[in-house]
């Protein structure tokens, strides 16, 4: 059992042990857990759009965003799809076993800067998961902001996340909008991809921010359809992802460009990166 020797301000290499408190079915093969630190840190903080690494001991590691209300630091939400090593074997797991964590991690969603402006709010898969912090506070502040809009795109009905949230959001003020890539038979919604529900917006192009989370092709045509109705690029900011070993900047794996994605990122304003997204396979 490794004990709790975190300092105000956690080690980036000091795993904390955290029990497993919750798990939700999100949708087929994305699960949310609930995290409680076994024993008190007495740092438990985080901003929207940071992320923990999570360690399975004899597995490995992953990257996954926090997807709780930075309001309350604990219990801390992952929400991940089961893809591999680690999120196949953190998908066997059940209430009361433990994961490491370490983080949290990178840079956030930059709230406190769009004070009084109106913000799109965009998210494809499961990349509304480090979103979902950001709204968390942007619904907890909505008088500080003008009109704030969440697109939200799955491939299919099933694959949208955090439905239960939808009503909670609307009655804060926020203006929820649903897409998929294929309809079913009960769904009565949009049809298409994340860009087109801009078609749904009433935007004012000087006074809106967009943030984007998702697979890099989604962020690529948000990112485009933003631009053409004249959202510039110093008002866009994106959070990237690249394999990631050590997070803390020292070991270059997630090197992206001049930056590295686990320190300078994973959320960047999209003019300091637009040149290096344009490279293949950077
Ligand atoms: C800053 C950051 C935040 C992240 N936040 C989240 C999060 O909140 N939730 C989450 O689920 N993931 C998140 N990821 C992605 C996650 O870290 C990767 O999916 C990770 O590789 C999973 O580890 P693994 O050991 O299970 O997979 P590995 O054994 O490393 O295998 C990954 C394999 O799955 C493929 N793969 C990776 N992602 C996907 C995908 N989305 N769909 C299909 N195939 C994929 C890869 O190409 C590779 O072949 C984040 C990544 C970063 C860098």
């Amino acid at each position: 059992m490794l004990p709790c020797t975190a300092p105000p301000g956690p080690s980036p290499w000091q795993s904390r042990v955290t029990r497993i408190t919750a798990i939700r079915a999100e949708a087929p093969g994305v699960w949310t857990f609930d995290l409680v630190f076994r024993e008190p840190c007495p740092d438990t903080g985080f901003e929207p759009g940071q992320f923990n690494m999570l360690y399975l001991p004899g597995i490995g590691e992953a990257a996954l965003s926090i997807s709780s209300d930075p309001a309350r630091p604990t219990p801390i939400s992952h929400t991940f799809r089961a893809v591999g090593n680690v999120t196949h074997a953190l998908a066997r797991l059940t209430i009361g076993d433990e994961v490491l964590v370490r983080g949290p991690f990178g840079t956030p969603w930059p709230l406190d800067a769009l004070r009084g402006r109106d913000v799109v709010v965009a998210a494809g898969g499961v990349g509304l998961a480090s979103l979902r912090a950001a709204i968390c506070g942007l619904a907890a502040a909505r008088h500080d902001y003008g009109s704030i809009a969440i697109l939200h795109g799955a491939k299919a009905p099933a694959d949208l996340l955090y439905e239960a949230d939808y009503g909670t959001w609307r009655d804060a003020g926020l203006n929820v909008f649903t897409i998929v890539d294929a309809a079913d038979a009960r769904w009565p919604g949009s049809v298409g991809l994340v860009p087109d529900l801009f078609a749904e917006l009433d935007i004012d192009p000087t006074g809106t921010s967009l943030l984007c989370c998702g697979p890099e092709r989604m962020m690529e045509a948000v990112v485009a359809r933003a631009a053409a109705t004249g959202i510039s690029s110093g008002d866009i900011w994106l959070s990237l992802e690249r394999n990631m070993a050590c997070a803390a900047g020292v070991c270059g794996l997630c090197q992206f460009g001049p930056t590295f994605v686990c320190k300078d990122g994973p959320v960047f304003r999209h003019d300091r990166i637009a040149a290096f997204l344009a490279v293949p396979h950077l």
